[in-house]
């Protein structure tokens, strides 16, 4: 049994030991307050090492190349954000962050924290990756800028040609191993590990 307080309204609950898989939400304001992540700490750390080796091709190759007039651009995730730094840097900024630098630094902390439980070790830095971890969870936005791009893939399909790089199909994987990442990490399973182990 353990005590838990709600991040989202201070209601303390009694959460009894569930089998992985199950979350227990707050009887108050229904958000999830505790979560039994059916992968362990090896498993996360596989999957955040195939993250972050994709993340590569993922924001260097093309995404999308227009062909228009006779003349064809291709542009990467990084280059369609630096593009945009003369006129909204402002946007610019906060494209880069949510969908280049957050994601690539939550998995990169998820994958540090979860190598020092697998391998058990517990360096002194490691309360603050988790604290960094989960601040990062909620700046990390791959899929938002999913959604951003194939509104523009479909407005800009009437006016010219569009061909999909091998980026694309790179930022679909990593965006996958993304979401499953983040559905399966639990903050709060991993200080109990910290502080049990
Ligand atoms: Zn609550």
């Amino acid at each position: 049994m353990k005590t838990i307080i709600c991040r989202h309204c201070d209601m303390v609950s009694h959460v009894p030991n569930m089998p992985s898989g199950y979350v227990a939400k707050c009887i108050r304001c229904e958000s999830v307050i505790y979560k039994n992540s059916w992968c362990s700490p090896s498993g996360m750390l596989a999957l955040c090492l195939a993250a972050l080796i994709i993340i590569v091709p993922a924001f260097y190759f093309p995404l999308i190349s227009i062909h228009l007039l006779g003349i064809t651009e291709g542009t990467n995730l990084l280059q369609g954000a630096l593009m945009m730094i003369d006129n909204a840097p402002v946007v610019a900024f906060v494209v880069l962050f949510c969908a280049v630098i957050a994601p690539t630094l939550l998995i990169s902390s998820i994958a540090l924290s979860s190598a020092c439980l697998t391998f058990n070790y517990h360096p002194a830095y490691l309360p603050k990756i988790l604290k960094i971890t989960y601040i990062l969870k909620h700046w990390s936005m791959l899929e938002v800028y999913m959604v951003s791009l194939m509104v523009a893939i479909f407005k800009l399909m009437n006016y010219a040609d569009l061909y999909f790089g091998v980026g694309f199909y790179f930022f679909i994987a990593l965006l996958l191993l993304n979401l499953t990442i983040i559905s399966n990490y639990s903050n709060h399973s991993y200080w109990e590990r910290y502080i049990n182990e």
